[in-house]
């Protein structure tokens, strides 16, 4: 009977087609990259010898004897290797394959190397396979060796690999376990039939398996730019960090990206960032690429020298207007770099380090480039530290309100107050709202406390019902995630109605940012509250580019100018015209004007002068707790 090898030459093509795919794809130049290649080589090699050894056999026979023996020799000589080959392959699977899975791959190097003298020997000895006088094959009584050297192999590779597990994970182990079930199978097929050859067309299954679960390199490319992504970051930094290698991070963000994608279309953005990691691939031959998130590249890089000629080269490149589609486009981007990244002690660590460097500038302007220093390593540690104790502030509601009191120039008194929220820590003292407020953002935590406080300020207020007889109306902040909350509108007032209170007392605060970016979330809550008869105020206004036009068609009463606008107002007559410029035209539309930050006479006297109505600012007070605030309404009552 003769053999069908019909499966072995399917198998071939599609091994031929995948190789061709993977090597035209970015890889990083790793163990288990290299490995892979190898093995799908190795693979397909001994396919091809198991078919053109059958071949010479059965279709030359006896005239063909030596040509067989000599393509049967070299076929065996693979089959030594396969095995041990995956072996390998398993090894660099596991997380610590630097400290032992290269050990015990060189350790297990005597099996293989055993093996080929064998087969070398057979030439001689014939114990394995022959050829007879007459040119006939037969098999040898040392034939089954090669099958329990296989049937060895898996069997080690799969105790092993229970045996290290953790080191493993649960789904590379079942991909092997995998591996070697299809193996088996069709081994079992082919000892049973004799004449389908299915031992390589399990082995090139086998390999497709992994391809598609563990060795696609698509799986860890970025489909925008085709360079490598987060999880591929991570996976990565974790190796070098377990095996204590050292390497240094650059990022870069691209912080207009959304704004371009708004006004020039996001097929604009895009193409921004597919020229960036194309320029960036092609800067070095030794570096690692990644793209971190929407906006942001990751480059890691082994020496100083590297680091610092790429860093420069990037803010060379970046610090004058981009090329896209023959159009030259001011895209300017924050360069964060940071040496002996290995030392964050994890990958993660990393990736909110990266973050939190980059949110210490606010990247309006020109491009800059960022140095990590002792000082942002504590900065950030401080931020780790108050966001864990958040949880437990929510918990134990360890919060306080404050209030400062706004200065009504009209009545001459205070008429109004805004909550704000304040924390103490048992260590690090007071923490300052502006951080643990955007820590608690960033965790999604912000509803809970937001929540909190406005359960507390509800109860304030009905404990001290009178000062609403001097305070015309209480503001408090939301943030984006409270706007965001379905019926969170809708529990704030139930807050109000179940302490008795009158909704017409509160005032929303939404910061001109918020309000710029949410607009339609917005549009919505203003809707829910506002039937209610809550009023909304624009914080922050001047501190960031606002688009008027949805800002205007938002139901604001009151609109507050930040206080980065004041500066400059008593020196600079351009600033200080600005500034009254702004105050005219709100006034024109009548809403009610507060000038924050207000903190001497002389501002004071200047804004009020051009018609701002309200000041709210340590010129009249700073934030005080509630028997404080009690205190300055009874003193103005005097
Ligand atoms: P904001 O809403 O702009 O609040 C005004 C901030 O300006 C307060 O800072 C206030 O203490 C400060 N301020 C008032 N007058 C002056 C002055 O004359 N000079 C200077 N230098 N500063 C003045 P604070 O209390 O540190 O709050 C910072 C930010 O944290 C707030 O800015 C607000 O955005 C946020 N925040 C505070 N409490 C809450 C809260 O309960 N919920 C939410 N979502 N955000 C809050
Ligand atoms: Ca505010
Ligand atoms: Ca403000």
């Amino acid at each position: 009977m003769t053999s069908n090898i019909d499966f072995l030459i399917g198998i071939l093509i599609v091994l031929i087609i995948l190789v061709y795919h993977y090597v035209g794809q970015h890889k990083l130049n790793e163990p288990g990259n290299n490995i892979f290649v190898f093995f799908l080589v190795l693979g397909m090699s001994d396919i091809f010898f198991d078919i053109v050894s059958t071949v010479s056999i059965e279709v030359g026979g006896p005239y063909y004897a030596d040509l067989s023996k000599v393509l049967l020799t070299v076929f065996y000589l693979m089959q030594a290797c396969v095995p041990y080959a995956l072996y390998c392959y398993t090894q660099t699977l596991k997380r610590n394959y630097r400290e032992v899975g290269r050990r015990n791959a060189q350790r297990m190097l005597f099996a293989p190397v055993l093996m080929m003298l064998l087969v070398l020997f057979n030439c001689f000895s014939e114990l394995i396979f022959g050829f007879d006088d007459q040119g006939v094959y037969f098999t040898g009584p040392l034939y089954p060796a090669m099958y329990i050297y296989a049937v060895l192999f898996a069997l080690l590779i799969a105790v092993e690999g229970l045996i290290s597990y953790s080191q493993l994970g649960a789904k590379k182990y079942r991909v092997m376990l995998e591996f070697m079930l299809i193996m088996s199978l069709c081994v079992l097929i082919q000892y049973a039939t004799r004449f389908l050859l299915l031992t390589g067309f399990g082995l090139g299954v086998g390999i497709i398996v992994l391809y598609f679960t563990l060795s696609n390199p698509r799986e860890r490319l970025d489909g925008l730019t085709d360079i490598f992504n987060v999880q591929y970051f991570e996976e990565w930094a974790m190796h070098q960090i377990k095996g204590g290698r050292r390497f240094h991070v650059i990022s870069i963000d691209f912080c207009r990206i959304k704004q371009i994608n708004k006004i020039l279309g996001t097929h604009t953005g895009d193409q921004i960032l597919v020229d960036a990691g194309n320029y960036i691939w092609n800067l070095s031959e030794s570096h690692y690429l990644f793209r971190l998130s929407g906006n942001r590249f990751g480059v890691a890089v082994r020496t100083l020298d590297e680091y610092e000629r790429l860093r420069l080269a990037l803010y060379d490149h970046y610090k004058s207007d981009v090329a896209v589609e023959g159009e030259r486009i001011e895209c300017p981007v924050i360069i964060c770099g940071l040496i002996d990244a290995q030392e964050m002690g994890d990958s993660n660590n990393i990736l909110n380090y990266i973050e939190y460097m980059a949110s210490t500038v606010d990247g309006k302007g020109k491009s800059l480039m960022l140095q990590s220093d002792h000082k942002m390593v504590s900065g950030f540690y401080y931020n780790k530290e108050v966001e864990a104790y958040l949880t437990t502030a929510i918990r134990e509601d360890l919060f306080d309100i404050y209030f400062q009191p706004i200065y009504s120039i009209k009545d001459g008194r205070f008429t109004a107050v805004e909550a704000l929220s304040r924390l103490r820590h048992p260590t690090l003292g007071m923490i300052s709202p502006e951080i643990f407020i955007s820590v608690a953002e960033k965790n999604n935590l912000i509803s809970q406390i937001g929540y909190l406080q406005f359960k507390k300020l509800c109860a304030f207020v009905r404990e001290h019902r009178d000062i609403m007889d001097q305070i015309q109306n209480i503001k408090f902040n939301l943030s984006p995630a409270e706007l965001m909350t379905t019926g969170y509108a809708k529990r704030l007032i139930a807050l109000i109605l179940e302490n008795d209170l009158n909704p017409a007392w509160f005032q929303v605060e939404i910061t001109e940012s918020m309000a710029t970016e949410y607009s339609d979330v917005i549009y919505r809550m203003t809707a829910d509250l506002g039937k209610n008869g809550i009023r909304f105020c624009l914080d922050d206004f001047g501190s960031g580019f606002a688009n008027l036009n949805t800002v205007l068609k938002m139901p604001f009463s009151v609109i507050k100018l930040d206080k980065s606008l004041l500066s400059g107002i008593l020196n600079d007559p351009k600033i200080a015209s600005f500034y009254k410029n702004i105050v005219d035209v709100f006034r024109s539309m009548s809403y009610t004007i507060v000038a924050e930050g207000v903190e001497t006479k002389e501002e004071m006297d200047l804004v009020s002068s051009w018609g701002v109505s309200m000041i709210q600012g340590y010129y009249y007070s700073k934030p005080l707790d509630g028997e404080g605030l009690i205190e300055v309404l009874k003193d103005a009552q005097k």
